[in-house]
């Protein structure tokens, strides 16, 4: 059987859910009635967010495929300057398909962070499957990794950090920091 690092060494297009994975999952709605879906505020951790951009620096891709559509997810990703920013996509399959044929990637150059079963068409082909702590024991099941961080509270920033390590790239990103 592949080992984690084995798996995490090729790769090149990390893509994150976004509700339970770069949030912590609660959906906050206003009792306004001219405050629809797209209005709604997120809470992002800035930690996973520097996560995020080190990979980026480190050359692999990052994007986001998510069924819900707001403009604060539009904002936050502007900010850390994701380029492939998928909202309102409720075929996470299609979307997927798609967005490695045009980066031209294989199943195994992929990882993919979901915490939910409409993740799961996703997370049965990429070559590294993650999930986040407070997923159901039976997502946990069908991932290859488990972060022990929260959805929302680190846990995208732990699996950057373990793709960085498992590629030999920590130590340089690191370096820029010690100096
Ligand atoms: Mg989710």
């Amino acid at each position: 059987m592949q080992s984690l690092i084995e798996r995490a060494r090729p790769v090149r297009l990390v893509i994150f859910d976004v509700d339970g994975v770069l949030t912590d999952g609660r959906l906050s709605y206003s009792s306004h009635p001219d405050a629809p879906e797209k209005e709604q505020s997120k809470v992002f951790h800035v930690r996973d967010g520097l996560g995020l951009k080190l990979l980026m620096q480190a050359g692999v891709e990052i994007g986001i495929i998510t069924a819900r559509s707001s403009l604060a997810v539009a904002r936050r990703m502007a900010d850390l300057g994701v380029p492939h920013v998928h909202q309102g996509q409720h075929d996470k399959l299609a979307t997927y398909q798609n967005l490695i044929e045009r980066l031209g990637l294989s199943h195994e150059q992929v990882a993919y962070m979901g915490d939910d079963i409409i993740d799961l068409p996703v997370l049965r082909r990429v070559g590294f499957a993650a999930t986040v702590a407070d997923a159901t024991a039976f997502m946990q099941s069908q991932c290859h990794w488990v972060s022990q961080q929260r959805g929302g509270q680190g846990a995208a920033r732990e699996l950057c950090e373990f793709i960085l390590n498992a590629q030999g790239r920590w130590d340089e990103t690191l370096a820029y920091y010690l100096r």
